[in-house]
């Protein structure tokens, strides 16, 4: 206490400037990131603080978590249906429970419980099937039945009268959300505290090939040459790929979400309807944040629409009848990468120096510092970290998919 009123009322105490100011593009670094988002930013972070490798640049073409990291709704849960996800995921919140302190930021990261809910008796089955999976991999979640929804969640219309009655649910009670923005900015500057260089408004325009190696990287400042390039550019994976010849098994499509008006807090749990395409959490500002499902076609757009807005109200209002009468805040889209599998792609590509971190659809807000901390120890020793080597592009070759499309897609 005698510390801190000491720190307050001193005179000494630096301000800490968020990021330092720019600088020119060096000729050649050890280590290019291209894309500026929280994966990218979180990878160069443990580059720095795991692995001692500090000659990094961060490439964005815009700026930095301006991507689907801005625009993404936040969820954090490890309730997925393989049990390489499950791992995985399961690590990356253990990793998100600490981030806080580690980051010396606020993530607001917030245990609410997690509710997927099932109206039919093929869902109540693949959620029985998830639960097992959870438990087998020491991850809480169970199904629960109409009782314990109520007093989970007593703010939804459970009557037998609905349209689509709740059956039941996977209760996933360390379901989380965090501020999306903080994860970004805290690695941002994390990273950049330990000598890595972050240039924004820098677009990556093509690589230098030879004999199945990036020599150099154009850029639209200017060419910079590099030993090891790591992708990490969400919605615009294929297209990065493409330029080192490398072609990914990657459908492209948007995917929206909207806030309400802030309303007094009522609702904690995060409750999804993969049935009725629907998820919906309070922010802590008040506001619901709702999204459903993707567009249903291939896309290079970060534009909304009116027709998936009325189609998301109709479903919300089956679950919520009673906010018929509040309003939309803002709506948006993000561009996201989709893999057959609706699994991600983690480690190398058949570019000898090229590596990846992509396929994150809708998913990947959450694995961001997992992905981050693996990436980084793949580059580093030049092998997959032996938690993400499942996640391979070559998976897609030799068919080994991780089949993930039960657990990932509306829920998020
Ligand atoms: C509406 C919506 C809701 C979502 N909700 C959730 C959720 O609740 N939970 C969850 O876990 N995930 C969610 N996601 C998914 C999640 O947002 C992404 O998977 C995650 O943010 C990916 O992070 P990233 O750092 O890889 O990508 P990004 O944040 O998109 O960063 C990639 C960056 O690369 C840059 N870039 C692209 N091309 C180039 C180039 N040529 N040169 C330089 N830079 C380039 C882009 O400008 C961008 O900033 C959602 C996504 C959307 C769109």
């Amino acid at each position: 206490m005698l510390q801190l009123l000491k720190y307050g009322l001193g005179l000494a105490r630096a301000d800490r400037r968020h990021l330092p100011s720019e600088t020119p593009l060096k000729k050649s670094y050890d280590v290019v990131i291209v894309g500026g988002g929280g994966h990218g930013l979180a990878a160069a972070y443990h580059l720095a603080k795991d692995h001692g490798i500090r000659d990094v640049a961060v490439i964005e073409k815009g700026y930095l978590g301006g991507g689907n990291t801005a625009r993404n709704t936040a969820i954090v849960r490890a309730n997925y249906l393989t049990p390489e996800g499950v791992k995985f995921y399961d690590a990356s919140m253990k990793l998100f429970e600490g981030l806080s302190s580690e980051l010396g930021i606020n993530v607001m990261y917030s245990k609410r419980g997690h509710l997927t809910l099932a109206h039919t008796d093929a869902s109540v089955r693949t959620m029985r099937w998830r639960a097992e999976v959870n438990k087998h991999m020491g991850v809480s979640s169970e199904v629960i039945g109409a009782e314990e929804i109520a007093r989970v969640a007593p703010q939804m219309d459970l009557s037998r009268s609905a349209r689509w009655p709740v059956l039941g649910a996977l209760y996933h009670p360390i379901g989380s959300t965090a501020r999306h923005d903080a994860v970004a900015w805290g690695y941002a500057r994390e990273a950049s505290a330990r000598g890595v260089e972050l240039h924004q408004q820098t677009e990556v325009t093509g690589f230098d090939m030879a004999d199945g190696h990036i020599k150099a990287i154009e850029t639209s400042r200017g060419r910079i040459e590099c030993g090891r390039v790591l992708m990490a550019v969400a919605g615009a994976s294929s297209l990065v790929a493409k330029m080192a010849e490398v072609s990914l098994p990657i459908r492209t499509v948007p995917l929206q979400a909207c806030v309400s008006q802030p309303l007094k807090p009522f609702l904690d749990p995060i409750i999804v309807s993969g049935s009725l395409h629907t998820y919906i959490w309070q922010s802590q500002r008040g506001e619901l944040v709702m999204g459903g499902a993707s567009d249903p076609y291939s896309l290079y757009s970060t534009r909304s629409t009116l027709e998936w807005k009325e189609g998301l109200m109709a479903h919300m209002l089956e679950l919520f009848p009673y906010l018929s009468d509040v309003r939309l805040m803002r709506q948006w889209a993000g561009m996201t990468d989709m893999t057959p599998d609706f699994a991600p792609i983690m480690g190398k590509t058949p570019v000898d120096n090229l590596y990846i971190d992509a396929g994150w659809g809708t998913w990947g807000f959450k694995a961001t510092p997992a992905c981050g901390k693996f990436m980084a120890d793949t580059l580093a020793y030049d092998r997959p970290h032996s938690t993400i080597a499942p996640f391979r592009l070559d998976r897609f070759e030799t068919f080994n998919q991780l089949g993930e499309a039960g657990a990932a897609s509306v829920g998020h």
